[in-house]
């Protein structure tokens, strides 16, 4: 799978664009790319389609907003993911956005939208569930079956043109203002603009011919998304009234805390204890891992609040760039009660030299290490 380019880039802008000069760049591109001027040209239309699906995105301020903290992964366009990545068709495109090209074409979508007459299709509402994952399928990426109760077309509804607009979508109204008579387009009240009505319709069916059904859907989850983060899957919202196109599912991470590791971004924690003998002796401990157990040497004389840390056993960034690490943080366990037998064992040890604390060894250690460092 092709990487996907950068929104911004896309749009020729930068991150701090203003509404307007994002709509005046997407226009700018939809025109030079637009397929009455490109007719037959598979490269223009990838150009056109690439750039509506920026223009999707950047002018939404909720999406831009995801798109800015978790770039194609919060907004669909996860790579491999099932999140519609380049979803958009070219009817879409125009039915969106038709209104950029102005005059340019001859109308709302250049005459290809078969409603035609500026007719707007109306969208479905989006779909919003949650959807908890444990730090394992975080860490690989996770296929998931959601039952949602959706909104859907009813089965052998029929429409027709309606009469009120003559399936314009619109209605001319006369209104009366202090500067004489004025005449202004509004939305077609009968039917919401959408240029049809019902014809006939079964009984299961609501007056926008829709039905509730629960529907099970299959979702792609990218690894290493995080709490609250949103992804979105085009289309898979309710349907549209009359016929319209859907709205999306948009599907909330919540985080189920695990019991041994924390999370920190792409990086996890995990606080290993170990008695002071296996400190003073090394030994070689069993540490939990978000794909399994892994070993790992402690040496022997490691001190506690040692860290160790292993590249890459972290999550992976969910935009694919490479994992975080996991830091196993030591602590030396010690024993609230002893017997008799290990009392003299230790009163013995007291006398020993060695078990004196000397925390300027290991300063001066740590000194001469950075020194030696610079030396070499
Ligand atoms: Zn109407």
């Amino acid at each position: 799978m092709s990487e996907k380019r950068d929104y911004y880039e896309v749009l020729g802008i930068g991150k701090s664009a203003t509404e307007a000069e994002i709509k005046k760049a997407y226009r700018k591109l939809a025109l030079k790319y637009h397929p009455d001027k490109n007719p037959d040209d598979k490269e223009a239309e990838e150009k056109f389609k690439e750039a509506a699906e920026a223009y999707e995105v950047l002018s939404d301020t909720e999406k831009r907003q995801r798109y800015d903290r978790f770039g194609h992964a919060g907004v669909g366009g996860a790579s491999g993911g099932g999140f519609g990545g380049g979803g958009m068709n070219m009817e879409d495109i125009f039915e969106q956005f038709g209104d950029v090209f102005g005059g340019a074409f001859g109308g709302f979508g250049g005459g290809r939208s078969s409603r035609g007459g500026g007719a707007r299709t109306s969208r479905g509402s989006n779909l919003r569930v949650k959807i908890k994952l444990t730090l394992e399928e975080i860490a690989t990426g996770v296929k998931k079956k959601i039952k949602v109760n959706k909104l859907v077309n009813a089965d052998g509804v029929t429409y027709k043109t309606c009469s009120q607009c003559n399936g314009s979508g619109r209605v001319m109204r006369v209104t009366q203002t202090f500067l004489g008579q004025m005449q202004t387009a509004s939305t077609c009240p009968s039917c919401n603009g959408t240029g049809k009505i019902i014809d006939k319709k079964p009984a299961d069916a609501d007056n926008q011919g829709l039905k509730r059904q629960e529907e099970v859907i299959e979702i792609d989850i990218p690894a290493g998304v995080e709490e609250g983060m949103q992804l979105s899957v085009t289309g898979k919202g309710n349907a549209g009234p009359f016929n319209g196109i859907p709205g999306d599912l948009l599907i909330v991470i919540e985080e189920v805390e695990h019991p041994l590791l924390r999370r920190d971004g792409e990086h996890l924690h995990y606080d290993a204890y170990i008695s002071f003998i296996d400190a003073v002796l090394g030994d070689s401990i069993e540490i939990p891992t978000v794909t399994g157990k892994a070993k790992i040497k402690v040496e022997p004389g490691t001190q506690s609040g040692k860290m160790l840390r292993l590249k890459g056993k972290g999550l992976p960034n969910v935009q694919g760039y490479g994992s975080g690490d996991l830091f196993v943080h030591i602590n030396i366990w010690t024993p609230t009660k002893v017997s008799k037998e290990e009392r003299e064992i230790l009163e013995k040890l007291k006398e020993s030299e060695n078990f004196t604390p000397k925390p300027e060894d290991r300063d001066k250690g740590f000194f001469q290490r950075v020194k030696d460092m610079f030396q070499s």
